[in-house]
């Protein structure tokens, strides 16, 4: 940490709180949070924590990360700068090639599109995040998801390794992209079809007019917290066991969603920990399924 003190200053911050980074707002601190603007800075840091064997994480907008209280022992990175930029890069038949960094906003993205009369980022309207976190999560909406759109993505690992890969070389599955551990997602180009600014503007007020009355998107949360099994729904099968409403402390299985925790106020990640293995003791033991965590847990 020292030696990351002295060569990036003021871009690195020691025992940073972690919570308020998250949308689920709890957790501990990390033992440093680093800011990088390109990827020549993300590959010097790369370079000092393999040299010390320091762990990292890549934090996007925390909306789909739970800290545990102790927080999270190696380097926190956040990929601002360069990495947020968005820019057109061309015309291929009757598509439009759009380049984004891994630290824009989902939200921000899918705006931009539409202001540009680019069509095919609609559905992710109301998805909060980054394009990085988006990409590594495989995010979406039943029926498309992030990599429908994907042109190509690059890559940087921590051996310093860079890859660029077309979308047909990459394997994405139900919410994961299928990149490896430890990838780093740096920027991303997407293909999107021209279209009237207005029905593409339409189409996303559709998408956004669904997720309007849902509350418990206005508390915090980490939006859905397990997998939907093959042909089935998480949330279904947890009500089904009774569990909506139930608590731990002040995490609450949502009362209008059963595959959503809410934070009510203080609750801690040992309860929010505590609430999601009674949700898969629970719905094992009564349906014999056993669900799989759509969450990523931060583990040092
Ligand atoms: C209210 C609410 C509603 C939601 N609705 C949906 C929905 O409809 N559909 C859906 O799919 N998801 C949904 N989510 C989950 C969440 O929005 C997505 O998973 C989103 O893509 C997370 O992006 P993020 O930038 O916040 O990632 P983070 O939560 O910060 O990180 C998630 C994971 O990605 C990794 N990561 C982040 N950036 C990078 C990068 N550049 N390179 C490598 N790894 C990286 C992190 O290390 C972590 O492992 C919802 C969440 C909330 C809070």
């Amino acid at each position: 940490m020292t030696t990351l003190r002295i060569q990036f200053g003021s871009a690195f911050v020691e025992g940073v709180p972690l919570a308020p980074l998250t949308r689920l707002k709890v957790g501990g601190p990390a033992r440093g949070l680093l800011t990088v603007r390109d990827t020549d800075g993300l590959r010097d840091v790369l370079g000092v924590l393999r040299k010390f064997q320091v762990s990292f994480l890549v934090l996007g907008k925390g909306a789909n990360l739970i800290i545990p209280d102790e927080g999270y022992e190696g380097l926190v990175i956040r990929l601002k700068g360069k990495f947020e930029t968005i820019r057109l890069i061309g015309k291929k038949k009757n598509a439009t090639y759009l380049h984004a960094g891994a630290g824009v906003s989902l939200p921000r993205l899918v705006a931009r599109t539409a202001k540009r009369g680019l069509s095919g980022l609609e559905p992710l309207a109301g998805i909060p995040g980054t394009v990085g976190g988006a990409i590594v999560m495989n995010a979406g909406v039943p029926g498309f998801s992030i990599a429908d759109a994907l042109s190509s993505v690059t890559t940087l690992n921590a051996a310093l390794t860079l890859r660029k890969r077309a979308r047909r070389q990459l394997h994405p599955v139900y919410r994961h992209m299928g990149l490896d551990a430890g990838e780093i997602v740096l920027y991303a180009t997407f293909r999107l079809t021209p279209e009237p600014e207005e029905r593409i503007r339409g189409r996303i007020r559709e998408y956004l007019a669904r997720r309007k009355n849902q509350t418990w998107r206005r508390l915090p949360t980490a939006g859905s917290i397990f997998k939907n099994p093959e042909g089935m729904f998480a949330g279904r099968l947890i009500e089904a066991c009774g569990l909506k409403g139930s608590r731990v402390g002040d995490a609450q299985i949502s009362t209008e969603h059963a595959n959503v925790i809410v934070n009510l106020g203080k609750a801690s990640a040992k309860d929010v920990l505590e609430l999601i293995g009674r949700v898969r003791r629970e719905v094992a033991e009564k349906t014999g399924v056993t669900l799989e965590t759509e969450v990523i847990i931060a583990r040092n």
